[in-house]
């Protein structure tokens, strides 16, 4: 059974990582954002049945280094490939002008790149307006780097990037109802793919 691991970044006490204030005094913090999604995404595996674990439930920032123990227990208790990692986070640029989603796996190929692929295909029906950033130099859609959360957590872990809160359409999408729920919903079904393709290896052996 494929165990879902909900990685919020950030906290309530990260500085930085926030949108400008608008014109109409709103303004989006990331933690705040990514938290929701996580819930949200929770909420639904619940109904599903599916089982799931949030790895930061508090709302302050947990250490990078914390989180990834929590994960690593985890990794132990049910079996490294019985596990996902889904770090969630939304974007910012240099310049305040980027927009979309981006999918990221740790370097090289590995089980992470298959699930990062349907997270991809479903965006592209999921967040079909949305701006597909990809790197298709390694024959996928991922991009990869070495970010702390995939590089020393020891199941298939993503990163997802979506939307940019410091680029005001983009972050009326994260701050409106229906962009949230657009997001918890991209997550859901992916994570069905992934149950879905998981099973199938695990069939077969
Ligand atoms: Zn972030």
């Amino acid at each position: 059974m494929l165990r879902i691991l909900l990685n919020g970044g950030h906290g309530n006490n990260t500085p930085g990582k926030c949108s400008p204030v608008w014109n109409d005094g709103t303004q989006l913090l990331e933690y705040e954002c990514n938290r929701d999604t996580v819930r949200r995404v929770a909420l639904k595996l619940d109904r599903e049945g599916i089982p799931y674990h949030i790895i930061t439930p508090e709302e302050f920032d947990v250490p990078l280094a914390t989180r990834a123990n929590r994960v690593n227990a985890l990794c132990h208790k049910y079996g490294r490939n019985n596990c996902l990692l889904l770090s969630v986070h939304s974007n910012a640029s240099k310049n305040h002008n980027a927009s979309g989603i981006e999918v990221y796996t740790s370097k090289g190929v590995t089980e992470s790149d298959e699930y990062a692929e349907i997270f991809y295909e479903q965006s592209l029906e999921h967040c079909p307006d949305a701006r597909k950033r990809c790197d298709m130099s390694d024959g996928d859609h991922d991009k990869e780097e070495a970010f702390y959360m995939l590089r020393k957590t020891l199941c298939p872990a993503v990163l997802i990037e979506s939307y940019f809160f410091d680029y005001e359409p983009d972050c009326r999408i994260l701050m409106s109802e229906e962009g949230r729920e657009q997001i918890a919903e991209w997550y859901f079904e992916s994570i069905k793919k992934c149950i879905e393709l998981y099973n199938q290896k695990h069939q077969n052996k």
